[in-house]
C-alpha cells in the first residue's frame, strides 16, 4: 500500500521553509514587540508590492479585513450588499454583523465566478423593492481566479456602487498580466493556514491605493484610535495582525512565487490528463490562477460520490467547495429574498475538489491522475 496523498500538507511546508521561518521567528522573541512590531510593516510593505496596490494594512484574518471595510464605508441596516451565493460565509457573514442586507447574486456555470446578468437583475430587483438602499458589491475572487472586474468596475461606476474585492482565495492570481490587489476600493486578503499564502494562525490584510482610508483602517483595526494613543475617534475592532504571523508570512513570501508555479504545474499536468466525463476547471480568461482550489465538474450528484469514493479508495483526499450556496443556509436563508439561484443550486452537487499544494510530487500527481483515468474507465 503506497502513503496517502495530503490535501493539505503543513508539516512538509514547515520541513521545507522551517530555517527561514525559525530565523523570522526567532528575531521576534528577542524583541519582544509582539503586538504591531516592526515585522507587521515589513509585511505590509511586501503585500503592497506584490499586488501592485500604494498601501498595505495587516489585519487579523479575512473576516476581519472584510467587516472593517464596510465599517469604512459605514455600510449598515436598510443597506444591500451584493455577493455571490457561491463563496465562503464569511463573505455573507459581516453585511449581517453590521446589520446590512446580503443580496445574494448566482454565478456562472462555468468559472464559478460572479454572472454580471444575475448581479444586474437582482440590483433592478432591489431597486424595484424600494426597501433597501444598493450600496456595494463584494467582488470574489473564488478559488484562485479573478472575478470579473473589468465589467464589476464598469458596473459599480455606473450603478454608482461600492466595489470591494474579497481576494481571501486569490492572492498571487493575475489578470491582464497585472496582480490582484487594486482592482477594488479596497481588496481583503486571508492568511489562513490554507489560502495560498498561508500564515500559521489567522491573519489578513487590506490593499488599497487611497491613502485615507490606509489610515481610516489602521485606526479601525486598533480600536477607532486617533491622532494619540488614548484618543478613540470612532468604533473600531481589535483587529491586528500578530508581529509573529507577519514574520512568518515574510518568509513565506518570500518562496511564494516559486509555489504558485508549482501548483500551476500541477493544474496543468492535472488538466493534460483530464479523461472525457470530468471536466477540468474552466480558466478565467486573460488571467493566471493563484489555484487556491482545483474543482472539478460532473455531471450529476450520482457522478461525484462515485468519483469522491473511486478516489478515496486510492488514497487521494478530495472535497467539496461548496455543499450547500449561502442563501440555502440556514443562518442566511431568512436574509434571503426567495429569489432561484440555480446555477449555485445546482453546483454543490457536481463539484469536486483535487489536491493541489506545493507539497504534491510528481509521482502523487500521477497516482491522481491514474486514479481519475480508472475511474472515467469504469464510469463513462
Ligand atoms: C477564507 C475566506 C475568507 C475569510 O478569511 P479568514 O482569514 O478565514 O477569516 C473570506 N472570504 C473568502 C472567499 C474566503 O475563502
Amino acid at each position: 500500500m503506497t502513503d496517502p496523498i495530503a490535501f493539505l500538507d503543513l508539516p512538509k511546508q514547515q520541513a521545507r521553509l522551517k530555517d527561514a521561518i525559525d530565523r523570522r521567528v526567532k528575531t521576534v522573541f528577542e524583541h519582544c514587540r509582539f503586538v504591531m512590531g516592526p515585522e507587521v510593516e515589513e509585511l505590509e510593505q511586501r503585500l503592497a508590492a506584490f499586488g501592485g496596490a500604494k498601501y498595505a494594512v495587516g489585519v487579523s484574518s479575512g473576516t476581519d479585513a472584510l467587516l472593517m471595510v464596510l465599517m469604512g464605508e459605514e455600510i449598515g441596516p436598510g443597506d444591500a450588499v451584493f455577493l455571490p451565493a457561491f463563496t465562503y460565509t464569511a463573505t455573507a457573514e459581516v453585511v449581517l454583523l453590521l446589520g446590512a442586507t446580503p443580496v445574494f447574486v448566482d454565478v456562472e456555470p462555468d468559472t464559478f465566478q460572479i454572472s454580471m446578468t444575475s448581479l444586474a437583475e437582482r440590483l433592478a430587483a432591489v431597486r424595484a423593492g424600494e426597501e433597501l438602499e444598493p450600496r456595494a458589491v463584494i467582488g470574489v475572487d473564488l478559488f484562485g481566479q479573478p472575478a470579473p472586474w473589468d465589467e464589476l468596475k464598469a458596473f459599480a461606476a455606473r450603478e454608482e456602487l461600492t466595489l470591494i474585492a474579497d481576494c481571501a482565495q486569490s492572492f498571487g492570481a493575475s489578470y491582464h498580466g497585472r496582480r490582484l490587489g487594486h482592482e477594488a476600493r479596497a481588496t481583503t486578503l486571508s492568511f489562513f493556514p490554507s489560502k495560498p499564502l498561508g500564515g500559521y494562525g489567522d491573519g489578513g490584510a487590506i490593499l488599497t491605493d487611497d491613502a485615507d482610508l490606509a489610515a481610516l483602517y489602521r485606526s479601525l483595526r486598533t480600536h477607532g484610535e486617533g491622532k494619540t494613543r488614548y484618543e478613540v475617534e470612532r468604533i473600531g475592532i481589535n483587529g491586528r495582525l500578530d508581529t509573529l504571523q507577519a514574520a512568518v508570512l515574510i518568509a513565506k513570501l518570500d518562496a511564494f512565487e516559486d509555489e504558485l508555479k508549482r501548483r500551476d504545474a500541477i493544474a496543468s499536468a492535472y488538466d493534460a490528463a483530464m479523461p472525457e466525463g470530468i471536466q477540468a476547471p474552466a480558466r478565467v480568461a486573460e488571467s493566471e490562477s493563484a489555484w487556491a482550489i482545483y474543482s472539478v465538474l460532473l455531471p450529476d450528484a450520482v457522478a461525484r460520490d462515485s468519483l469522491q469514493a473511486h478516489l478515496k479508495e486510492a488514497g487521494v483526499p478530495t472535497a467539496v467547495y461548496y455543499p450547500k450556496p449561502l442563501h440555502h443556509q440556514p443562518a442566511y436563508s431568512e436574509h434571503h429574498d426567495g429569489a432561484s439561484l440555480p446555477v449555485s443550486e445546482g453546483l454543490g452537487a457536481r463539484v469536486l475538489a483535487l489536491p493541489i499544494h506545493p507539497e504534491l510530487t510528481d509521482d502523487e500527481v500521477s497516482r491522481i491522475t491514474d486514479a481519475l483515468k480508472s475511474w472515467a474507465g469504469e464510469n463513462t
